[in-house]
């Protein structure tokens, strides 16, 4: 068998000295290794296939998605590897309103599951930083993101997963039953794996209704411990919060600088966003009233943020500065 029998598209092959620089390195290492070949499959089929020409030839194989992680992971560090690239399997395969699950080749950019799900009234809370990495990326590496407060990691809404093993054999992993004890658990064990025990080729998601409301506050705070005593002082609230982000003056001196542009507050040196969501926009009011309220003597600023329009479409973002 030979690699051009199994990706007979040129542009989905790159063999030896073609194989593009960026498939060389990450954000902090570059031209560890040469790779072998960079094939771009399109199907479980392919993918299939092309571990099974692995072993023939006894290479080692990494998978990719959009190469965002600062790991290293995605890039070779043996010499003479296959990556196989699946960032070219990226359909929205099916939505099941029924049981709240949305079916995807693993190639789809998690920005885009967000924006589709919620074009339909439903959620998908993981949201790492990184909006155009692949959520075969995101389940290899259990990404979390500034929601992961409330709602979990990417391991909380994987239902189901079809997986390309070592050998080239296709499983399928996980169930739609949350109640599901009997045997091992599988899907955990291969999510946040980093692609070494399969490659992901289809994921079944769970969604969930889309909170109605948003309410975000900016607080200062004198020293970064007493930030991090307001954050578990918040938890204890028991107020739920969405997203609890906190950050140093330090630190946001390089993003003044770079955006030329002041934080709405500049007293103390550590920050906390909060973020709280729900249906109940009263009930978000007064959660960040009692926020308010407990911290009055300890936070130098408490500055309730615009929300809604001014956020970003997608994540917790709003306008701190
Ligand atoms: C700016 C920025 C902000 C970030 N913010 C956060 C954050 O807030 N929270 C957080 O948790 N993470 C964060 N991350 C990390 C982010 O979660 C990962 O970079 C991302 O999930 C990797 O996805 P990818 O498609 O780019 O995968 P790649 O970088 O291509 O690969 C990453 C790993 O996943 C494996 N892999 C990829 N696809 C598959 C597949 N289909 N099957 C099996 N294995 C596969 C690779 O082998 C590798 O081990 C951030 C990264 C950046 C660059």
């Amino acid at each position: 068998m030979k690699l051009q029998t199994i990706i007979r598209d040129q542009d989905r092959l790159f063999i030896g000295d073609q194989v593009p620089e960026k498939y060389k390195s990450d954000h902090f290492i570059s031209d560890v290794a040469k790779v072998h070949a960079v094939a771009l499959p399109i199907s479980t089929e392919e993918v299939a296939e092309l571990v099974q020409y692995a072993n023939q030839e006894s290479l080692a194989i990494i998978a990719r998605g959009e190469g965002t992680g600062v790991a290293g992971a995605q890039v070779p560090i043996k010499g003479d590897e296959l990556i196989i690239d699946v960032h070219k399997m990226n359909r929205i395969l099916e939505l099941d309103e029924e049981t709240m699950t949305l079916i995807v080749e693993p190639g789809v950019k998690n920005g885009d599951i967000q924006e589709y799900a919620e074009s339909r009234g439903y959620f998908y809370p993981p949201d790492p930083g990184s909006k155009h990495s692949s959520i075969g990326g995101n389940v290899a590496t259990n990404a979390g993101g500034m929601r992961a407060v409330k709602y979990g990691t990417t391991r909380d809404y994987v239902r189901e997963m079809e997986v390309v093993l070592s050998d080239g054999s296709v499983v399928s992993l996980g169930s739609l039953n949350i109640k599901n004890s009997s045997g091992y658990d599988l899907k955990d064990l291969f999510i946040g794996s980093e692609g070494t025990l399969g490659i992901t080729t289809k994921i079944k998601l769970k969604m969930l209704p889309l909170p109605q409301y948003k309410q975000s506050a900016l607080m200062a705070f004198a020293t970064l411990s007493d930030a991090t005593d307001a954050v578990l002082t918040i938890l204890k609230l028991g107020v739920d919060p969405t997203a609890l982000e906190l950050f140093e003056r330090e630190t946001i001196e390089y993003s003044e600088k770079f955006m030329n542009l002041a934080l709405q507050s500049q007293k103390g040196q550590a920050y906390v966003l909060m973020t709280i969501d729900g249906n109940d926009n009263e009930a978000i009011i007064g959660k960040i009233a009692l926020v308010e309220d407990m911290l009055s003597n300890d936070a130098l600023d408490i500055i309730p943020l615009p929300n809604a329009e001014e956020e970003k479409r997608h994540g917790v973002y709003v306008t701190i500065f």
